[in-house]
């Protein structure tokens, strides 16, 4: 099969990650009999420095002809001024709202070799962990109707929880395919003692789980959650939730992993149509040097892989290089520790690709 895929490498370490990855995507490529096109695209700072805008108009016209779009970072504090009318981030809510992307992964894993990186003790980590958090992006109190107004006299605002069942509905699907290939757990977040919004949520994640009958389902409350991934993040396999939970949960479980460098994460929309991008920001303090983490972004094209194109053998051979590279003891700066063995990008992506050669 022939791919295309829109390419925006951003700014900062973005174009060291990304050449890493179309690295081994070519090597994937090559040995599966897939073919992958890359369109590069400019979005965020140097955008802004070479058309002006941190979105131009055939960025977006480029990435919604594609198959995919896999986005190293943009931003740097070439662009940072907060009085600036124009900013590199407007790229990133330009591509999300422009492409319909409404749902975003964000796996949490903890590799058991990068078990000293966690802030969690030992005792609650055990072998390593591994949650997969799906938030909803386009609705919820985000989008939904605010204002200012006055209370008695006394100035006020306020901002609206709103969700439609098929908003809900879409994103519980994500959630119940993706626990599908995982442990076949879903947990549903939200604050059904209180909110509204939350009991038609509730209602729909029910009437959806009837169509998944392998998959255990349990709901929680936000506060319960936001508890329980910290005493024992162990009990979870696919996290689903609204916009604004999402966000802070998302951020939490990202957090316990304790190593930014390492985490990918893709915003899908329908259609199997899908972003792919790190977690991390475009770090401009390591920016050029060469020392750049590659693997959150590799592992954002994994998940590219199996999201996008159902290529779950492919994705899941690169997740498995990555994870015998640090076994093995190779870290980059941002992971490095005692014993281990120092390795920059370009070394980082090598050590992944041999993996990859030797297990096809
Ligand atoms: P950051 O993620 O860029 O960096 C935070 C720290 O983590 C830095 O010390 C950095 O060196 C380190 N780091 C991050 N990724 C790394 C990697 N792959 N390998 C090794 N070390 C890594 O966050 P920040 O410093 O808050 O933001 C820097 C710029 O990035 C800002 O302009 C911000 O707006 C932008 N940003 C962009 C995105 C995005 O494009 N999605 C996300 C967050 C921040």
């Amino acid at each position: 099969m022939k791919y295309n895929i829109a390419v925006i490498s951003g700014d900062g370490i973005g174009p060291e990650v990304i050449n890493e990855t179309v690295k081994v995507l070519n090597l994937i490529g090559e040995r599966s009999g897939n073919r992958f096109d890359y369109k590069y695209l400019l979005a965020g700072g140097c955008a802004i420095d070479k058309l002006g805008t941190p979105l131009p108009e055939e960025t977006l016209d480029e990435c919604k002809k594609s198959d995919a779009v896999l986005l190293g970072a943009v931003g740097g504090p070439k662009w940072d001024d907060p009085e600036a009318k124009i900013r590199p981030e407007q790229a990133l809510l330009g591509l999300r709202g422009g492409l319909g992307l409404y749902c975003n992964l964000r796996p949490a894993i903890l590799y058991a070799p990068l078990k000293d990186a966690s802030p969690l003790k030992e005792s609650i980590i055990g072998d390593g962990i591994d949650i997969l958090v799906v938030r909803e992006l386009t609705g919820g109190i985000y989008f939904g109707e605010r204002g200012r107004c006055s209370d008695n006299g006394v100035p006020a605002a306020y901002d609206t929880e709103k969700y439609n069942e098929d908003e809900v509905r879409r994103i519980a699907k994500i959630g119940f395919e993706s626990a599908m290939k995982r442990k076949k757990k879903v947990t549903s977040v939200d604050k059904a003692n209180i909110l509204e919004s939350s009991r038609l949520w509730r209602k729909v994640i029910e009437e959806v789980a009837k169509d998944y009958p392998e998959v255990e389902v349990n709901h929680l409350y936000i506060d319960n959650t936001a508890m329980q991934l910290v005493r024992d993040p162990k009990q979870f396999d696919v996290i689903v939730t609204s916009n604004m939970f999402g966000d802070i949960l998302s951020d939490e479980a990202s957090m316990i992993t304790g190593s930014i460098g390492m985490l990918p994460s893709a915003s899908l929309g329908e259609n199997s149509f899908g972003m792919y991008e790190p977690i991390h920001g475009s770090a401009p303090d390591i920016a050029g040097k060469g020392i750049a983490n590659p693997l959150a972004t590799i592992l954002s094209g994994a998940m590219m892989l199996r999201n996008s194109f159902n290529l779950e053998d492919e994705a899941k051979l690169i997740e498995k290089a990555v994870q015998e590279v640090l076994e093995e003891g190779y870290r980059t700066g941002d992971i490095m520790s005692e014993g281990m063995k120092l390795v920059g990008t370009e070394e980082m992506g090598k050590l992944v690709m041999n993996k990859i050669e030797k297990g096809m």
